[in-house]
């Protein structure tokens, strides 16, 4: 990449071995399911997360979507975090599509909604209220620095669904950067819910796409969904094909991009006007400010990064950025990122 871009992981381009899988991808028509490239895709996805089925879809979002429609219909209740990605970032879809009430709860500095406030959500069976029928969570959580939040407080979520006949949905786009993070294997997180989508359009670099994980019946249900919100795909092999270059060989690499995160927070953290709390920092992301007596804001910051040096960061408010490590981001552009940062701010 001649830019360097620090916004997203969302911005990787595929690696030369994704392309070469996509020229050479066997197709068919998977809306027939005569795709033997989504196929195989479908199959890997479902094992690595310990999973009966799975269904490839064109985006995180969808994946959500599709999946929160399987679980529940109009009038029903999702309790979910209230800086959850579905809340914030998916245009309202699963009340505008879907009719369902969310019941959002607050989450605390690593996206962690109380489990007693969880179960003091789920309504009780009254024709007045409506039916709670999903706890929806999310690993890593992306409003609170890409936290990766461990297994047990899933085992806590799935205990509380048990016990009220609920369907667990998990958010899992950069569950892959929460299992890498925590040295766990994938499965161990994942066995705490009934469906997962996970993203192999961001970190994992494929160009598109996202798979939902569940039973063999869920799955089967969702792809009837999928087709009714239009994501029906037909030679889509040769997208997948990038997926199972992401899946075979993307995922124990996250592991680098967690320690250029770190790098850069190393140095970030000493320079004068940076402050950011380096505890948070656990994945790929790294969330920072400008203190008070800094003369510019984030925005004009980030603009020279990019006139000057080719480097893009996000900005997340007047005063903070969030810059996010991945494959084409390497040691040699955390340090020049800090460089042209750390002379920007000082003159
Ligand atoms: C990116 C993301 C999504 C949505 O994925 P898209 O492919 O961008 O639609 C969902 N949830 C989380 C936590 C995400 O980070």
């Amino acid at each position: 990449m001649d830019r360097i871009d620090f916004r997203s992981d969302t911005v990787t381009w595929p690696t030369p071995a994704m392309r070469e899988a996509m020229a050479s991808a066997t197709v068919g028509d998977d809306v027939y399911g005569e795709d033997p490239t989504i196929g195989e895709l479908e199959a890997v996805a479902a094992q690595k997360t310990g999973k009966e089925a799975a269904l490839f879809v064109a985006s995180g979002t969808m994946g959500n979507l599709v999946s929160i429609l399987t679980h529940a219909t109009r009038g029903e209740e999702v309790i979910v975090g209230r800086d959850s990605h579905v809340m914030l970032w998916e245009a309202g879809s699963i009340s505008a599509l879907g009719g369902m009430v969310p019941n959002t709860l607050p989450t605390d500095q690593y996206g962690r909604m109380s489990l007693q406030a969880v179960e003091d959500a789920i309504r009780p069976d009254n024709d007045h209220l409506p039916k709670t029928r999903l706890i929806h969570v999310e690993n890593s959580y992306g409003s609170k620095y890409g936290y990766p939040i461990s297994p047990d407080y899933f085992a806590g979520i799935q205990d509380i669904a048990g016990r009220h006949d609920l369907k667990v949905h998990l958010d899992g786009a950069r569950v892959f950067n929460a299992a890498v993070a925590q040295n766990i294997d994938v499965r161990e997180i994942t066995q705490y819910a009934d469906s997962l989508t996970f993203c192999l359009s961001k970190g994992l670099c494929a160009p598109v796409g996202s798979v939902i994980c569940g039973s063999t019946e869920f799955i089967k249900g969702a792809r009837r969904i999928r087709k009714a919100v239009g994501g029906g795909m037909r030679q889509a092999g040769i997208l997948a094909a990038a997926g199972l270059v992401a899946l075979e060989q993307m995922v124990d690499r996250l592991d680098i991009d967690h320690r250029n995160a770190c790098l850069l927070a190393e140095g970030l953290a000493v320079i004068p006007g940076i402050e950011f709390d380096f505890d948070r920092v656990r994945t790929n992301m790294v969330f920072f400010n400008l203190t008070e007596d800094v003369p510019y804001q984030a925005s004009d910051i980030a603009g020279k990064m990019r006139e000057e040096a080719n480097i893009w960061v996000g900005t997340t408010g007047p005063r903070s950025f969030r810059a996010v490590t991945h494959y084409w981001i390497e040691e040699a552009d955390i340090e020049l990122f800090l460089d042209v940062l750390s002379s920007i701010i000082g003159n």
